[in-house]
């Protein structure tokens, strides 16, 4: 009789155990908060992935924190856009997350990439070695490759963690009609309120012009490392003056003193548009919020004086 217990006792033990293990989803650290809030949907209540860049960082000019580099030393799968965006990460993911898979999304089967705009490269091309010929980075910005970015994480996901497929797949294909509702609401708004032409701060609005059929019409730098030359200012001033911009896009990220230049010469206003929705608090919904942020901002472009 007494043995009998101790064998449903060490039985429930083990049960107990493997239900732990398998219920454990992986350890996922994502580069930025746009790419983070598509995962954190992707992984629901199974896990929250660790975000690398956040407040008022960018990926340009990131510089990995201790804590980050033990995120990577822990890591199953690390989610990135690519080499030509972060920079920063390239060494510490042959260094630290060596036990982790990597998905970098710029490879990703089935994403539509826009070459880096030609208008920018012949000004900035010849120096920037990282950027030359090169695809661009920002490429979340389009609701489209989002859900191929999500079926990607989702896949790399169900890799490494098998008992639970079926709960990736239900999160992503619930996120995938979220993006079609939101893609279809963004489009009226801006059919029904219009659009401003902005000067952007940074070349990062390529894929939301695409997806939504607005337009910039000059970007004050390709890449915010990157020093904007007297030649370049001048040729923006021009388009100002000219009337051929409705506002100036700045970033939270970045100085704001050029862009105000800019506005004052043609007595426009400057407009915030982040293309990394950073005030937005990191998980599921960020990128919707994201989203919508830009669409204002191009709908109070037009109105902006
Ligand atoms: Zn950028």
């Amino acid at each position: 009789m007494k043995m009998d217990w101790q064998r449903l006792a060490l039985a429930l033990l083990g049960w107990l155990l493997v239900d732990q293990a398998a219920s454990a989803a992986p350890n996922v650290v994502v580069s930025v908060k746009p790419i983070h809030s598509l995962v954190a949907a992707v992984m629901g209540d199974l896990g929250a992935p660790v975000l690398l860049v956040d407040n008022n960082a960018s990926p340009h000019t990131f510089s990995l924190r201790p804590s980050d580099a033990e995120a990577l030393q822990n890591a199953d799968l690390v989610v990135y856009v690519g080499p030509d965006l972060e920079a920063f990460l390239v060494r510490p993911l042959a260094s630290l997350a060596q036990n982790a898979d990597i998905l970098e999304l710029d490879r990703a089967p089935g994403l539509s990439l826009l070459p880096v705009n030609e208008r920018i490269l012949a000004e900035f091309g010849e120096g920037d070695d990282d950027h030359d010929g090169a695809y661009d980075m920002h490429l979340w910005l389009d609701p489209e490759n989002a859900g191929t970015i999500a079926a990607a994480v989702a896949t790399e996901l169900e890799k490494l963690d098998p008992e639970n497929v079926q709960v990736y797949e239900a999160n992503l294909a619930d996120l995938r009609s979220r993006l079609n509702e939101l893609t279809a609401d963004l489009k009226t708004e801006l059919l029904e309120k219009g659009s401003g032409r902005p000067i952007v701060y940074h070349d990062a609005f390529h894929y939301f012009e695409r997806a939504f059929g607005v337009q910039s019409v000059g970007a004050v730098t390709l890449n915010p490392e990157i020093a904007t030359s007297a030649a370049h200012l001048s040729e923006l001033t021009a388009i100002v003056k000219a009337n051929g911009a409705d506002c100036v896009f700045v970033e939270p990220q970045f100085e704001p003193r050029l862009a105000e230049l800019l506005a004052a010469e043609g007595g426009i206003a400057t407009i915030e548009a982040d293309p990394l929705g950073s005030q937005f608090p990191a998980g599921t919904g960020q990128y919707e919020q994201l989203l919508r942020s830009l669409a204002d901002a191009f709908v109070a472009c037009q109105h902006a004086e």
